[in-house]
């Protein structure tokens, strides 16, 4: 969905949805006001009419009392009338009278004395506009109608014989009686009241009609009977001013208020109706059954209706019917409130026509109706508004972003070249602004991309080498630590801190963690007797010109003092300013081959019985003495020593007794030498001692004397004591012979001259001794011995 309809649509719902809920509110409202409001009118309807029915109650109530009041004073007025002219005197002539029961019409015959007043008859005047005594004064003075009674027998009936009351044609209704019983057999209240010598005042049957009445009974002179009655009376209809008042009230446009009569032939029957149309109509004789019904229903509940009992002061009963006007017309609803004023018999109805108040309703329902077509009108502009501003609002949004969007896929296209020209304001603006710096970013990006790839390609080849070199390194270090060759590399600092050194170092006696992070100098490793010599080398390699490896022999020295000789070739690193940083080197054990380098030296050096230089050593020695005794100008003396009789002691302890007897004389002789003279084993039982840088010869005499004396101490071998002796014979050098040759030779003749001259001495050599010796050399060729052979090889 498009975002111009999202947001149009997304409007248009919220309005949508606040629309319908106002308008389903006010609608809801609608109903419940109109619930409402029909129950209020119902209330203030039922209320008015009741208020309406208590009134009228009122009325009658305070018209009976004033009523009652005025009979009083009627009464006695109508006594003083009759009393204060004459004596109203029952004494008169017999008369005869047609006595009518007023209520049943029956006509007795009946005689009776005439009355007097004032002496004269009152006569038998039916004709009103004809004067009768008394009861016209009365009705003059007070507007009441007035009667004379005179008593009809001794049951108590009582016959008008004067009076102001019409009869239904007009006339004076003398000659009516009201009887002592009624004609359902009661007896009469107003007849027995005036039996009982008593006034009665209220509501009354007379004549015809019902009045509102004061009866008060006349005695006989005696004052013991009651012969008459006067009477006072006002026609309840005719009570003008109530009944107006109850005609004149209207409850809404068409209710009145109607009076019933309840009980006896006035039941059902209009006291007053509505507008005083209907009166006297009796609605029980009406033809509409459900019109009796109803009237029935009011009427038993006029009667239910008990003051007394009732909480209000007057009670009231509500009834709600349908009522039919004497018009003839449909029925319509009417509500009733209903009153019962038991003193006159009045059902007092105040009614009111519901639809009298229907167009007070229709005008609430039709102003919610009204406001509801509002709400829905101004809802339905609302929307109609909403609908225009969010498509408008959405316009304003969607047409940037379109243009945006175009853009957006040039330069997803690579059209990088490309700005939004959006001129809009507010975030779609700042979006542009911000979108086209982000596009110039890109494009920096975008550029420095290439570069970074480049560099990435670059880094990946470099890790590769490193790899590559790792991998090697590896490899070597394998190589090296499963060779003999332990690789260092050390600082060209003071004490040389190794830096690195491979882990065959093992071999040494060493721990390669030894040496890391300076904890061990290599120069502390290096043997003291050839430190000097290795940092010598070492100083002079680093200022050397040629490069190169240097190639360096000695010995180390592990932790526990053993001492390792090593080859050592060694490498220089330089930094830019070809300054010697670092040395690294190779080191190899050659201890084994020093040692047999050492052993070697030792056979064809010395002698393996006496430990002693053997015969070679000693020339080497010889030349080099005499190198230097030429070079000093110094003397140097060379001591040939014989055991003498030595074969005798082999022969006669045996050969290893020889040997060890060889030994124990080296030792002695080799005790009797200085620093830089040397002894050596020539050969047999002959020792050979040259003593070099000699000052004089003197020197020569007393180590020659120290020879001899050490040599006379006893011997003790293999527990045996024995002494030997050895003869010496010494030639000097340069005065002797000046090569070794002649020295030696020399030597030798003269010790053997020792030996002639009895042995146990030294002869230092003589020219005149080559003369002489020469039979010895005979013996020594017959003896065989083959060191003296070359001497004497010409011979
Ligand atoms: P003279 O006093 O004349 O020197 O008599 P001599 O018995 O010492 O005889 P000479 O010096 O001529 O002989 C040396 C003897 O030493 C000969 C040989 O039996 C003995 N001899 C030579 N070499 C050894 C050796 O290595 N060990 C032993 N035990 N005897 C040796
Ligand atoms: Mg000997």
């Amino acid at each position: 969905m498009k975002i111009r309809t999202k947001i149009t649509g997304m409007g248009l719902l919220l309005v949508l949805l606040t629309a319908a809920s106002i308008v389903g509110i006010a609608m809801y409202q609608e109903k419940v006001l109109e619930r409402n409001i029909g129950q209020e009118v119902d209330l203030l309807v039922s209320s008015e009419i009741k208020k309406v029915a208590q009134n009228v109650y009122l009325m009658c109530r305070t018209m009976q009392e004033s009523l009652e009041q005025m009979l009083t004073h009627g009464l006695n007025v109508a006594a003083d009338v009759a009393g204060n002219h004459a004596q109203l005197n029952f004494k008169g002539a017999p008369v005869s009278w047609q006595a009518v029961n007023q209520f049943t019409n029956e006509t007795s015959e009946v005689t009776l004395p005439k009355v007097l007043y004032d002496g004269i008859w009152l006569g038998r005047n039916t004709d009103l506009s004809q004067p009768t005594a008394i009861v016209d004064e009365v009705t003059k003075l007070l507007g009441v109608t007035c009667t004379v009674f005179q008593r009809m027998n001794d049951e108590g009936d009582m016959l008008r014989v004067a009076t102001t009351v019409p009869d239904l044609n007009g006339n004076r209704a003398i000659g009516t009686y009201i009887p002592r019983y009624n004609p359902d057999g009661s007896p009469n209240e107003v007849i027995e009241t005036l039996l009982r010598g008593e006034a009665f005042t209220g509501r009354a049957y007379v004549v015809n009609a019902w009045y509102l009445t004061g009866y008060r009974p006349l005695w006989d002179s005696s004052g013991s009977k009651v012969i008459g009655a006067l009477y006072v009376g006002q026609k309840q209809e005719n009570v003008t001013s109530l009944r107006h008042g109850i005609m004149d009230i209207t409850i809404g446009k068409r209710g009145y208020v109607a009076v019933l009569g309840d009980k006896g032939e006035q039941r059902g029957k209009y006291i007053i109706s509505g507008y005083g149309q209907r009166d006297g109509e009796n609605l029980l004789l009406a033809d509409s059954p459900s019109q009796k019904k109803e009237v029935e229903k009011i009427l038993q509940l006029a009667e239910t209706l008990d003051d007394r009992k009732a909480a209000e002061a007057i009670p009231v009963a509500l009834h709600r019917y349908l009522w039919k006007n004497s018009d003839g017309s449909e029925l319509h609803p009417k509500m009733a409130a209903i009153g019962y004023y038991e003193p006159w018999d009045w059902v007092i109805m105040a009614t009111a026509y519901e639809e009298d108040f229907y167009p007070a309703r229709q005008r609430m329902a039709s102003a919610l109706s009204n406001m509801i077509s509002w709400v829905a009108g101004v809802a339905t502009a609302i929307i109609v508004l909403s609908l225009l501003i969010g498509y408008y609002v959405a316009r304003g949004i969607v047409r940037p972003l379109e243009k945006a969007m175009e853009v957006f896929e040039q330069i997803g296209q690579g059209h990088f070249g490309l700005q939004l020209n959006v001129a809009a304001r507010g975030e779609i603006g700042q979006l542009s602004r911000s979108f086209n710096n982000m596009v110039e970013n890109l494009l920096e990006v975008t550029a420095s991309r290439d570069d970074l790839n480049h560099e990435i390609v670059e880094r990946i080849r470099v890790e590769n080498e490193l790899r590559e070199i790792s991998a090697r390194r590896e490899d070597l270090e394998r190589i090296v630590n499963n060779s003999p060759a332990v690789a260092f590399l050390w600082c060209a600092e003071s004490g040389w801190p190794v830096e690195y050194v491979s882990p065959n170092i093992s071999q040494f006696g060493f721990d390669s963690e030894d040496f890391c992070r300076g904890r061990l100098l290599f120069s502390s490793v290096v043997h003291a007797e050839d430190l000097e010599r290795v940092q010598e080398a070492v100083t002079r390699h680093c200022s050397s010109p040629k490069g190169g490896a240097l190639a360096l022999e000695y010995r180390i020295l592990n932790r526990r003092g053993e001492e390792f000789w090593i080859v050592n070739r060694l490498w220089l690193r330089r930094n830019d300013d070809g300054e010697v940083t670092h040395y690294q080197g190779v080191v190899l054990d050659i201890t084994a081959r020093k040692k047999a380098e050492a052993d070697i030296k030792k056979l064809a050096y010395y002698d393996a019985l006496t430990g002693l230089p053997n015969r070679s050593l000693f020339m080497n020695r010889l030349k080099q003495a005499l190198a230097q005794a030429k070079r000093d100008e110094r003397l140097a003396a060379l001591l040939f020593i014989d055991l003498d009789k030595f074969k005798e002691v082999n022969d006669q302890y045996g050969h290893a007794f020889g040997d060890k007897l060889l030994k124990a004389v080296g030792l002695r002789l080799a005790s009797c030498i200085r620093q830089n003279d040397t002894l050596a084993r020539f050969g047999g039982d002959e020792f050979i001692m040259l003593l070099p840088g000699l000052n004089e010869i003197s020197a020569v005499n007393i180590v020659a004397e120290k020879i001899l004396a050490i040599m006379a101490e006893p011997f003790c071998i293999d527990q045996r004591r024995f002494d030997i002796s050895s003869s010496i014979g010494i030639t000097l050098y340069p005065q002797d012979g000046e090569n070794t040759d002649l020295l030696f030779k020399r030597a030798d003749m003269a010790m053997y001259v020792a030996k002639d001259m009895g042995r146990n001495g030294y002869c230092f050599f003589d020219v005149k001794m080559e003369r002489t010796s020469r039979p010895r050399y005979a013996r020594k060729v017959v003896a065989g011995q083959s060191h003296l052979l070359p001497i004497d090889g010409p011979e």
